[in-house]
């Protein structure tokens, strides 16, 4: 069994609504390995969002921790928050969260910006990174003029970009036909053969046949967890 890169421990967040609280997820546990692809599937409104929103810090949990690597990413101060966020984890959005007025390459670099890399070799990473997935011809077009498919499989590659541990990517074929989510699953559980994909999907069909494990969320809770746990 592989050491967990990630550890969920009694997670719960609770929601305030106005006078009421509302309870999104409850006494979540779940370790992940560092390797394999996790599908997360459940209803519209069972909270798998505010769970990978926890995992990226972008939350706080009401109660429980996340651990990535052994460290509590809810005790990380400001800053290796960031540094988490950026170096350490990847996303991929259903509507891609691309720069539509911007080249390929450039959003392919712009976690390598951000982090402060050099503009040339950041260029220079974003073009070996595009040609290694076969997407070099792309580099140069504008985002806008791209099919889903195509700005999809960009927003993977941007993911990928600073070489993270973990992969997040929540509903990501949502905008897509079946041919392109297929691509794009396929994509998703290449890169997982060296890091954690975990993608959250309602597309039981689809996602099930690429995933390592499936877990689903009811009403915050884990109803079924097909496992490995360790
Ligand atoms: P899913 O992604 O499974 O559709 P979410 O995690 O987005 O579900 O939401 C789970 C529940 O938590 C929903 O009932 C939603 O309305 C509620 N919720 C999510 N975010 C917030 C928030 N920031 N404030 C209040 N309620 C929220
Ligand atoms: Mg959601």
């Amino acid at each position: 069994m592989q050491t967990p890169v990630l550890k969920i421990i009694q997670l719960s967040k609770t929601f305030s609504l106005g006078k009421n609280d509302f309870l999104a997820l409850k006494d979540i546990s779940i370790a992940f390995p560092k390797t394999g692809f996790v599908l997360i599937s459940g209803k519209s409104g069972s909270g798998k969002s505010t769970l990978l929103n926890l995992i990226a810090g972008i939350h706080k949990p009401s109660e429980g921790h996340v651990f990535y690597r052994d460290k509590a990413i809810d005790a990380m101060s400001e800053r290796h928050l960031c540094a988490y966020r950026n170096r350490e984890l990847g996303f991929v959005f259903q509507q891609y969260n691309l720069f539509d007025k911007q080249s390929v390459l450039f959003n392919v670099i712009l976690p390598l910006l951000i982090d402060g890399k050099g503009i040339a070799k950041a260029y220079e990473t974003g073009e070996q990174l595009l040609k290694l997935y076969g997407m070099e011809e792309m580099a140069k077009r504008d985002v806008a003029k791209l099919s889903g498919g195509e700005k999809q499989r960009v927003a993977i590659i941007r993911a990928i970009i600073n070489n993270p541990a973990i992969v997040l990517a929540d509903e990501p074929t949502g905008a897509l036909d079946r041919q392109n989510a297929e691509r794009t699953m396929l994509f998703l559980k290449e890169i997982s053969s060296e890091r954690l994909v975990i993608v959250v999907s309602h597309d039981l069909e689809l996602v099930r046949s690429y995933s390592t494990r499936h877990i689903e969320i009811k009403d915050g809770k884990v109803a079924h967890d097909s496992g490995p746990i360790c």
